[in-house]
């Protein structure tokens, strides 16, 4: 059966793993969260020292990237891969709002974005992959066969971030997850390597008003489609 690349980008808590893993689930097909990458190389630089509120040693980064080893391994209990850093399960430690708000700084350095990307690319090259992140259907991936733009409001965003940040147990407040949300959709969008932007062959979805369903059955009659498409 034809395999296609799935694409999914767009700004920050507009659902995109949500969706991706639904859909990766539902075909069969394998999910990458990209996010999970810059998140896990964040968190190593906050480990060593090189990333605080005030400094950022981005040489001292560059310099230890070859260090750095990002694997997924698929958790059966949850139904998806989960990010290691040199070997250790990072998952639940990438996802504060302290990582959270390192993250889009380490995201703008190009030599870390070339090792993420060049690893994704292979993730990716037998097809039969969803992937989802800033530049998926821009530079990972410019021949995907279905490229989504995932929006919604900042404040809806930041709402769904909170409940998550909540649920999860993190002691945090509204305007500070907010303020994240639209720092880094500030940064992501205006950096100089590889910026958030639409691809022009990508499909925008605002899903401010959609219920989780609305929004699944709707890709996937976007995904049967193409799959026509190419068949
Ligand atoms: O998707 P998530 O919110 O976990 O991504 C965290 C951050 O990683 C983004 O805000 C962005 O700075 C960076 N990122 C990126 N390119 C990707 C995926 C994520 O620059 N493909």
């Amino acid at each position: 059966m034809t395999k296609i690349t799935i694409a999914i980008d767009g700004y920050s808590s507009t659902g995109k793993s949500t969706i991706a893993k639904q859909l990766a689930k539902h075909l069969g097909y394998v999910y990458v969260d990209t996010g999970a990458m810059y998140r896990a190389v964040t968190y190593y630089a906050m480990q060593n020292g090189l990333i605080n509120d005030s400094d950022f040693n981005k040489e001292a980064l560059i310099f230890q990237l070859p260090k750095i080893e990002i694997t997924f391994e698929f958790n059966s209990k949850l139904g998806f891969a989960e990010v290691y850093l040199n070997g250790v399960n990072v998952e639940k430690d990438i996802r504060t709002l302290e990582v959270s708000s390192f993250v889009s700084k380490v995201s703008t350095v190009s030599e870390v974005r070339q090792k993420l990307v060049e690893q994704q690319q292979k993730f990716g090259k037998n097809k039969g992959v969803v992937m989802d992140g800033r530049d998926i259907g821009t530079v990972v991936f410019p021949d995907a066969e279905l490229k989504l733009f995932m929006t919604a409001s900042a404040e809806t965003r930041a709402k769904r971030r909170f409940d998550e940040l909540i649920e999860r147990g993190d002691k945090v407040i509204y305007q500070d997850v907010l303020k994240n949300v639209e720092e880094r959709d500030y940064i992501d969008s205006n950096r100089d390597d590889s910026p958030l932007v639409k691809a022009y062959d990508a499909i925008e979805i605002d899903n401010s008003n959609m219920t989780l369903k609305d929004q699944f059955n709707k890709i996937l009659k976007l995904v049967k489609m193409t799959l026509e498409d190419c068949e």
